[in-house]
């Protein structure tokens, strides 16, 4: 595909690429890293419309098909960085302690600023591309804010797609599987209060310790670790504690916090039900109080058939091997919010087998995987959109 290679100015996006990975922003606080990218996209990569503060600091990009009849096809990326001290000697470290681009956020921005640069000089001839750079993935706060937002109804994309990086599979594989691809998350807090007595008499007061040990224990029985089996299930315990480190005081009040990963979104809402009923039987045999709180909700994202086989083409097409997956991917990503709402997919570029994993401390987004992504959206793109440059 000679016209994106002669179109793109690798160099320039590799050096955006690495700015961005120097001045990393956590997820809701992204102000900056928007103007940059708003900037860009109206000054540098004529965009026909930048919409801005979607979903608090979202930023997307309308490029116009020749002909205004034809689908909207939305591309989405994520401007968020994670809480991480980062641990490198790069020339564009995190200028930000304890702030870092740990995910290839920065390089997915790089990758969406890619078909930018591509669409300035190459008017698909019908249509819409919209080009969605979300805030707040890690919490898994951001799609659903930008789902909400009015502003979003004019967008309204008849397809959506996103991609994530992967370590672990070799350099330019295109990872692929139809159906569930990453999982179901639901965080959930429970808080028990009974009431606190002297160390020397918890018969007198209401100690939540022993009720914490049974749902822990409850719980592990829950578990179905095979991703391959619909009956996936895994609680994790994330955090727990009572009382306080008072000597003379049996506790009176605690929290237990869990994850719950599953494959479909109707099992998160079964398996959650399954937990409070016994929680609730624990905590009333016991006379406590229970309080639950939810946090951190990723919505499982559901791969349309048709989508995924319009990846398999892209990547045959540009010869780039597939790795067709057995079972979902073991993490959460918000995407899933949009494919529950519309028809799209999610899939994964290779980072190299042996790139430090998501979220570790010397993960770095790796640069020579850029162009191959790019042609790989810009292949997606022109597979609805049609473009007489394209050879
Ligand atoms: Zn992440
Ligand atoms: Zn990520």
């Amino acid at each position: 595909m000679q016209a994106v290679d002669g179109t793109l100015n690798l160099d320039y996006l590799t050096k955006i690429r690495q700015h961005l990975h120097k001045h990393p922003e956590l997820s809701g606080q992204e102000k900056e890293t928007a103007t940059y990218i708003s900037q860009l996209l109206s000054e540098d990569f004529g965009a026909d419309q930048v919409i801005q503060g979607l979903g608090n600091h979202g930023v997307a990009a309308i490029y116009h098909g020749k002909y205004p009849n034809g689908p909207t096809i939305l591309f989405r990326c994520e401007l968020d960085a994670l809480p991480i001290m980062e641990e490198s000697s790069l020339r564009y470290k995190s200028k930000m302690p304890g702030i870092a681009h740990s995910c290839g956020h920065d390089g997915h921005m790089a990758i969406l600023l890619g078909l930018a640069q591509w669409l300035q000089y190459n008017q698909l001839n019908w249509g819409r591309i919209v080009l969605l750079f979300q805030p707040a993935e890690e919490t898994g706060a951001g799609a659903m804010q930008v789902l909400k937002d009015p502003k979003f109804a004019a967008i309204s994309p008849d397809v959506v797609y996103a991609l994530h990086n992967l370590p672990g599979y070799k350099k330019g594989e295109i990872i692929v599987k139809e159906g569930p691809f990453t999982l179901a998350v639901n965080s959930i807090i429970l808080k028990l209060k009974g009431k606190t007595s002297h160390a020397g008499e918890p018969h007198m007061g209401i100690n939540p310790a022993v009720a914490i040990a049974e749902i822990i224990q409850f719980t592990q029985a829950l578990n179905q670790p095979d991703r391959r089996q619909d009956d996936f299930c895994i609680f994790t315990p994330i955090h727990a504690f009572f009382g306080e480190k008072a000597y003379g005081v049996s506790a009176g009040h605690g929290e237990l916090h869990y994850t719950l990963r599953t494959l479909a979104e109707e099992e998160i809402r079964k398996r959650t039900n399954v937990l409070l009923a016994r929680t609730h039987q624990i905590t009333e045999t016991k006379g406590l109080e229970l309080e639950v709180l939810y946090t951190d909700r990723f919505f499982g994202n559901t791969n349309a058939e048709e989508a995924v086989w319009r990846i398999r083409q892209s990547a045959s097409t540009l010869q780039l091997p597939v790795y067709e997956l057995d079972a979902p991917l073991a993490f959460g990503e918000d995407f899933g919010a949009f494919t529950q709402k519309y028809t799209g997919a999610m899939f994964g570029i290779g980072a190299g087998r042996n790139t430090p994993a998501l979220h570790n401390a010397n993960y770095d987004f790796p640069d020579d995987i850029l162009l191959i992504a790019i042609k790989m959206l810009v292949s997606l793109a022109t597979s609805y959109m049609g473009n007489d440059t394209l050879t």
